[in-house]
This record gives C-alpha cells, sequence and structure tokens, in this order.
C-alpha cells in the first residue's frame, strides 16, 4: 500500500480511536511496566472482561514487582484460581523475582524483556509499547487480524502469513504515537472487524480496505482438514487445573488423597499429572505430600 494511503489510514484509524476507543480499561491508564506485564500476561488466554476485576484485585494485593517477588508461589497461585494455565502465574511472580535482581525492576526493553520467564515476542513487544512507549510492533490477534484484512487483504492472520503481516504491521506504524496506534487496531479488531462477523458497514477504515475492496474472499481451506477438538474434561490440562485446585483448598495430600478427588478417567495418570505440574514449579513434594509451590 502507498505512504499515502498509509498514513490516511492511520489518521482515520486515530479519529475513530478518539472517540471509540477503549479507553478506560485500567491498564490503559498507566504506564507502570509492571501492571502491564501483569495485564498482558493475564489476557495471554483469558478475555477482556474476565481480566479486569481479577487485575484490579491483583494490583491491590502485590501493587509493585517487589511484593509480588516476596509473597509464596503457592499464594500467587491461589489469587491466580479460575484464570487458568496456572504456569503463567508462576511465570509471572519468576518473571518479577529475575527482574527485581538483574534490572532492578521490570524493564521497558524488549531484549531485556524477552529473558524473564513467560514473556515471548507479543508481551517484550506490548510492555515495550504500551508502558515504554516504544516504536516496536506488538502484533496480537485483533491487531494481525485488522492488517491482515486491511492492508493485505487476506481473511485471517494465519502463520504463514506472520512475516508479511509483521512488514506490513511496521509499515504501518506512525514515527510517533505507536501506542496509541496500536491500541487502536487492538480496540477495532476486538470491536469492528471481528474474527466471525467484520462490522464493515461501520468501520472507519471501509473505503480504504484491501479485504473488503476483494469482496472478502474465504480464508484457504486448513490443509488437513478439520481437527475436532477433545472435550475439555478430557484433557491433561482440565485433570491439572483440578489437582491445583484441590491443593489450593486442601494440602499438604498424599497422591491417592488427590488422586481419589479425580475424576476417573483422570485417576491413573495422576502421578504423571503431579510431576509435570511440579516440573512447571507449580507444585511441590516433601515427606509423601505433595501441596503448592513454597507451600510445604
Ligand atoms: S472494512 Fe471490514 S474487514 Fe476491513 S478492517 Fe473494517 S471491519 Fe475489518
Amino acid at each position: 500500500m502507498a505512504t499515502v494511503e498509509l498514513s490516511r489510514l492511520r489518521r482515520t484509524l486515530g479519529r475513530w480511536y478518539r472517540v471509540n476507543g477503549r479507553h478506560d480499561l485500567p491498564w490503559r491508564t498507566t504506564r507502570d511496566p509492571y501492571a502491564v506485564l501483569v495485564s498482558e500476561v493475564m489476557l495471554q488466554q483469558t478475555q477482556v472482561s474476565r481480566v479486569h476485576p481479577r487485575y484490579e484485585t491483583w494490583l491491590k494485593r502485590w501493587p509493585t514487582a517487589e511484593s509480588l517477588a516476596e509473597a509464596t508461589t503457592g499464594t500467587v497461585i491461589r489469587e491466580w484460581a479460575g484464570l487458568g494455565y496456572n504456569r503463567r502465574a508462576v511465570n509471572l511472580q519468576r518473571a518479577a523475582r529475575e527482574a527485581l535482581e538483574k534490572f532492578g525492576g521490570i524493564p521497558t526493553e524488549e531484549a531485556k524483556l524477552l529473558t524473564l520467564p513467560g514473556v515471548g515476542p507479543y508481551t517484550a513487544a506490548a510492555v515495550a509499547c504500551f508502558a515504554g512507549d516504544k516504536r516496536t510492533v506488538a502484533l496480537d490477534t485483533n491487531i494481525a487480524r485488522v492488517v491482515a484484512r486491511t492492508l493485505l487483504g487476506e481473511a485471517t492472520a494465519r502463520v504463514p502469513h506472520k512475516q508479511k503481516l509483521k512488514e506490513a504491521a511496521k509499515a504501518w506504524l506512525p514515527k510517533r504515537g505507536t501506542r496509541a496506534h496500536q491500541l487502536a487496531a487492538m480496540d477495532l479488531g476486538a470491536t469492528v472487524c471481528k474474527a466471525s462477523s467484520p462490522a464493515c458497514e461501520i468501520c472507519p477504515l471501509k473505503s480504504d480496505c484491501t479485504w473488503l475492496a476483494a469482496g472478502q474472499p474465504e480464508a484457504d481451506p486448513t490443509p488437513n482438514g478439520k481437527v475436532t477438538a477433545a472435550p475439555f474434561k478430557s484433557t491433561a490440562r482440565f485433570a491439572r487445573g483440578q489437582i491445583v485446585a484441590i491443593l489450593a483448598k486442601d494440602s499438604p495430600l498424599p497422591a491417592s488423597s488427590i488422586a481419589a478427588q479425580l475424576p476417573e478417567e483422570h485417576q491413573e495418570n495422576c502421578g504423571r499429572y503431579l510431576e509435570a505440574l511440579a516440573g512447571d514449579g507449580i507444585v511441590t513434594f516433601r515427606k509423601e505430600h505433595w501441596g503448592l509451590a513454597e507451600d510445604l
């Protein structure tokens, strides 16, 4: 897309954002890298509406990286309950501890952020951009979809397009005001350019959207056909979550007591799940009993 069109798209998106952006999300009103990191880790696999109250409770309990670092891991896992993927909580605390040790606090430089546990390229870029105002591409699923459709004429932001997407998103970044620009694209993707039902008729970018102009062609079919997911309750992830919930209520417990509280189909694998959770630093074993990390 020509430079002049990109700059028109930027301006249009910016005007839309000033009126329609989700400016009141609590992690949007801070530039504290610790608070932004907490929000980004919570948002990795959990919806905004569920994260909102939990983020506020978390920051009341642990307002700084120092306070989180000092808590026991078991307490941190209990506070995380219901957000899913307990490893995120363990890694968040490890990141706080490591960042304090190595950098004296949560950094805003991407390279430093990437050295911390649980911080991948998107989270590092998001903290650098949203807390540090760094000019870097933070390609979350919403931004990626808007870039794919508007600039590349692709229905989805599927993996084969990753490099193309990154380049297009980078070319679209303004020289200044990267933070607002990317938050705007994120909000447009979350509220207007939705995955299955884009509201093109009210979209500020509709006159310049390549995908709309091309007649909204469908994405290529999945090469290996549709994969049917197993019911969640029969997955190892579900069983591991159950184990953490059991130990959060009552611990220490022997493996046999934990297994007895699991659904029948998971009981024989209880030992394997406990080992995996121990490997992730979520549970610990002492004197024939299991408990949440640092509880025993
Ligand atoms: S015109 Fe439609 S497809 Fe294009 S960015 Fe807007 S909502 Fe998305």
